[in-house]
């Protein structure tokens, strides 16, 4: 029985009666790019969000550049992210012509520093970008009162957190703008790639909405430079079914975090731990253990997907190395990246998976420990 990170298998066979006729909808219309269902789609998710406009466009990625470029950040300036994060976040800030500015995360939360923030802001400074990793708000309130403090923007990296709340605030309200990823994998996923951007800003969202369609918003006619990063109406059908379902699928993710927790507490493992101030959707449900690569190879040998994210700090990626900035080392990063395992966790995982995992992550550690115990053991003799 192999047990993947994420069943989306499942995810759609559920969905399978409201999904074929979404589809068939946009072939009968055939208005598939910028047609009805992705007007339709940014009003849902807009509201869904508890903010007033959503632009759709071609992925996370791209909704991160046009937003940072939409802010007027591009070449001199500088970003200030996580160093533990995917590829995108630094990614889209090296595209805007932007620096990164990569800092290290709080042990707890796997989430954005904010004591470590002051220490990064130079006169070049200009925005923040926190990502709320693993579907974790970032403390959004430090981190705003000292973007406000010095006059910078925050765009909120909510790739991993749709639906996620913050003191009661749906993520996507809590900055300047806030991104989402509609990768197949994340907790509202498409059936390709998709991404989009939030904002309460008007001038912003008028900006983005040509910029994404080359620059226009009357065929021929363009204002702007702009770019082809639009949401395909076949995508923005297929989210319109699976978005009435996204509470309860965030309500079964922490459902299912809460029975990991349970029968791994006593393993002496590290468990992400239970924000009090918000609701965590658990994107991810990552342990950290010492002996991380030992317990993944025993996992994936029993056919159990366990992943890494992410096993190389951006800041030491070939890529990077010399693009980005900030203080080093990053110590918390280079131990998230050797310890952190993440789990398989989705909304469709059954209680027998789960406890197979359980087994297999409590054999592991054993089989760790007894292996420590018998080198200590013959360092006596
Ligand atoms: C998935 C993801 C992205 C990028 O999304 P794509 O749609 O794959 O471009 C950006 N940031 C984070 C934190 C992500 O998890």
């Amino acid at each position: 029985m192999r047990i993947p990170l994420v069943n989306l298998e499942r995810q759609h066979a559920a969905l399978h009666d409201e999904i074929r006729p979404a589809i068939d909808r946009v072939i009968d219309r055939s208005d598939f790019i910028l047609g009805h269902e992705v007007t339709a789609f940014e009003e849902e998710f807009a509201a869904y969000c508890e903010v007033k406009h959503c632009i759709g466009v071609g992925n996370g990625g791209d909704a991160l550049t046009l937003a940072i470029k939409g802010l007027g950040i591009g070449p001199g300036d500088e970003v200030i992210t996580v160093a533990n994060t995917f590829i995108a976040t630094a990614l889209s800030i090296h595209h805007t012509g932007a620096t990164p500015v990569l800092i290290d995360h709080e042990p707890h939360s796997y989430n954005l520093d904010p004591r470590k923030l002051v220490a990064a802001i130079t006169p070049r400074t200009k925005a923040i970008v926190p990502v709320h990793l693993f579907g974790r708000p970032a403390d959004m309130d430090a981190i705003n009162a000292i973007a406000a403090e010095h006059g910078l923007s925050v765009i909120e990296d909510a790739c991993q957190a749709h639906g996620a709340r913050y003191k009661g605030r749906r993520v996507g309200t809590l900055g300047r703008a806030a991104v989402f990823s509609f990768y197949p994998g994340k907790n509202l996923g498409a059936l390709g790639d998709a991404g989009a951007i939030v904002t309460n800003d008007d001038q912003l969202a008028a900006w983005l909405r040509a910029t994404r369609n080359y620059g226009s918003t009357v065929k021929y006619h363009h204002a702007l430079r702009g770019f082809n990063s639009r949401l395909d109406s076949l995508q923005a059908a297929v989210l319109r079914t699976k978005l009435p379902h996204l509470d309860e699928w965030n309500e079964a993710r922490r459902q299912r975090a809460a029975q990991y927790r349970a029968g791994l507490q006593d393993l002496g493992v590290g468990l992400p731990a239970e924000p009090a101030d918000s609701e965590h959707v658990y994107h991810l449900f990552a342990i950290s253990c010492p002996n991380r690569d030992e317990v993944l190879k025993h996992l994936r040998a029993q056919g159990i997907d366990a992943g890494i994210h992410y096993p190389i700090p951006i800041h030491r990626q070939p890529a990077f190395a010399d693009k980005c900035l900030g203080p080093r080392p990053l110590p918390e990063s280079e131990s998230s990246a050797e310890q952190l395992l993440s789990l398989p966790l989705c909304p469709f995982i059954s209680d027998a998976e789960m406890n197979r995992v359980i087994d297999c992550v409590s054999e592991a550690v054993q089989v760790g420990e007894a292996k420590t115990r018998s080198h200590h053991a013959m360092m006596k003799t």
